[in-house]
C-alpha cells in the first residue's frame, strides 16, 4: 500500500444514502443511483460530530496534497486505498490588474485547471472511480457535454476498468483525443445532450454498464464538496465573502455548500457562508430564469447553444438543491453574453497570465454584471472559480 495514496482513518463516519427530495434512506453496501421513488439524488450522510471528535483540522498538515486529505468526509472505507491522480489542491491565486480596474479590494482565482484531465470534474470522479472499484463495478459509462470526459477516462483506465462515453460530436476535439488515448471507447452523437443520455442508457440495459453521469449516482458529488473544503483550508478556515461559480448541472456548486455544513458541524469552521453568485451562459440559463422568477425547480432548455461546452447542459436533476443553495446563502444567479466570456477569456490570460476556459472566464463576466447590478460591494472578498483549461479553446480567442 503507498503512503502517498491517502490517509486512513481508523472507521469509516460514512452513515447512509439519503434521498435530498423525499428522505427515503437507501444502503450503501451495493451500487445505487437515484431515488427509486421520486427519482431525486441521493446524498451521502456521514457522522460529523465523530469526525470532528476524532480529527482536528490541524491534523490535516502532512497529509496527502490531494482530495483525500479530507478522507475522514469521503465515503471510502479504510480499507481501501482510493483511485488518485493527485487531484485537487489546486493553487489560490490572487488577482492583480483585473481587481484594480473594477476597483476592488480583493479578487482570487480557484485554478481548477490544473487537475488531472485539467478541469475540476477530476476530484468527483476519483471518488466516484473508488467507490466503482469497491463495490466491484467492471464497466462504467459517461453522457459528457465534453469536460468530464477525460478525467473519466484517466481514472477508469487507473482502475483498469472498461469505460463507454457518449458525447455530442460538438464538443471540444481535443478531449476526444484525449479519451481515445486514455482507451475509452467513445461514441459521438449527433443530437444534444439527452441523446447521449438515452445512448448511455441502452448501454446499461444492454451491456451492463454503470452510469457515471453527473447526479446518475451519489459520489460525484462527494469528489466535487472538497472544493469547498479547499477553499475554507486556503483561506485558513475562514470563508470568503462571494464564490462565483460557473455551472448548469450545479454539481460544483451543492457539492461546496454541502461541504460548508459538514465542516461546521465538524467543528471546522464557524457559522459564516460565502454567498453563492451562479453564472451560466445566456444560452443555456434556466436555473437564473427560475432563480429571478422564484421558482424551485427550472426547465429544460432543450436546445442549449453558447461556447462553452461545460456550460451547455440544459437540464439537471440538481436543480432544485442549486436553487435552494443559492436562496440559503443569500446568493444571485446571473446570464453573460458568449461575447463577454471571450472578452474575459483575454483580460484573464493577458492581465493575469491565466489560461482560463469559457467556463472559468464566465465567473469574472458574471462578476462584472453582478457589480453593474450592485449585487456585490467592492470591498467584499470574492473568489472566481476557473473549472478548466483555456488550452482547449484557445482557437475562441485568435
Ligand atoms: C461541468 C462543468 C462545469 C459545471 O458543472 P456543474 O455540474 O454545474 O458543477 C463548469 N465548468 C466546466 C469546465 C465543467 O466541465
Ligand atoms: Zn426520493
Amino acid at each position: 500500500m503507498k503512503k502517498s495514496s491517502g490517509v486512513k482513518p481508523q472507521v469509516s463516519h460514512f452513515k447512509k444514502l439519503t434521498c435530498s427530495g423525499c428522505s427515503k434512506a437507501y444502503p450503501h453496501n451495493r451500487p445505487q443511483t437515484v431515488c427509486q421513488t421520486c427519482g431525486a439524488p441521493l446524498l451521502a450522510e456521514y457522522d460529523t460530530r465523530a469526525i470532528g471528535a476524532s480529527v482536528k483540522r490541524e491534523d490535516l498538515r502532512g497529509r496527502p496534497a490531494s482530495i483525500w486529505r479530507y478522507r475522514d468526509f469521503l465515503p471510502l472505507p479504510p480499507t481501501l486505498d482510493p483511485v488518485t491522480l493527485h487531484e485537487g489542491f489546486t493553487p489560490l491565486v490572487r488577482l492583480g490588474r483585473e481587481p484594480r480596474r473594477l476597483k476592488l479590494d480583493e479578487l482570487w482565482l480557484k485554478d481548477e485547471s490544473k487537475n488531472p484531465g485539467f478541469t475540476f470534474k477530476a476530484r468527483g470522479m476519483s471518488v466516484a472511480v473508488s467507490k466503482a472499484v469497491e463495490l466491484k463495478l467492471e464497466r462504467l459509462a459517461l453522457r459528457s457535454a465534453g469536460n468530464a470526459a477525460a478525467p473519466f477516462a484517466a481514472y477508469t483506465a487507473r482502475a483498469g476498468l472498461r469505460s463507454l462515453i457518449a458525447m455530442p460530436k460538438d464538443a471540444p476535439e481535443l478531449t476526444l483525443l484525449a479519451c481515445e488515448m486514455l482507451g475509452a471507447r467513445v461514441s459521438l452523437q449527433r443530437g444534444s445532450l439527452e441523446d447521449c443520455t438515452q445512448f448511455v442508457q441502452t448501454a446499461a440495459l444492454k451491456d451492463g454498464y454503470f452510469d457515471l453521469s453527473s447526479f446518475a449516482e451519489p459520489y460525484r458529488l462527494e469528489g466535487d464538496k472538497t472544493l469547498g473544503m479547499e477553499l475554507a483550508e486556503d483561506f485558513n478556515w475562514e470563508l470568503p465573502d462571494w464564490v462565483i461559480y460557473p455551472g448548469d448541472g450545479g454539481m460544483g456548486l451543492i457539492g461546496m455548500w454541502k461541504a460548508w455544513r459538514e465542516l461546521e458541524e465538524a467543528g471546522f469552521i464557524g457559522k459564516k457562508r460565502p454567498k453563492l453568485l451562479f453564472v451560466q451562459g445566456e444560452g443555456c440559463a434556466g436555473i437564473v430564469k427560475a432563480f429571478q422568477s422564484g421558482e424551485d425547480r427550472a426547465e429544460t432548455v432543450t436546445t442549449p447553444t453558447g461556447v462553452a461546452a461545460g456550460l451547455r447542459v440544459g437540464k439537471t436533476l440538481g436543480d432544485n438543491l442549486i436553487l435552494r443553495a443559492l436562496h440559503e446563502s443569500g446568493g444571485a444567479a446571473v446570464a453573460v453574453p458568449d461575447s463577454a466570456i471571450i472578452n474575459a477569456m483575454k483580460d484573464l490570460a493577458r492581465s493575469e497570465g491565466i489560461l482560463a476556459a469559457p467556463e472559468g472566464a464566465a465567473s469574472l463576466a458574471g462578476l462584472r454584471r453582478a457589480l453593474e447590478q450592485g449585487l456585490i460591494k467592492r470591498s467584499e472578498r470574492i473568489v472566481l472559480v476557473n473549472t478548466n483549461t483555456g488550452l482547449k479553446y484557445a482557437n475562441l480567442v485568435r
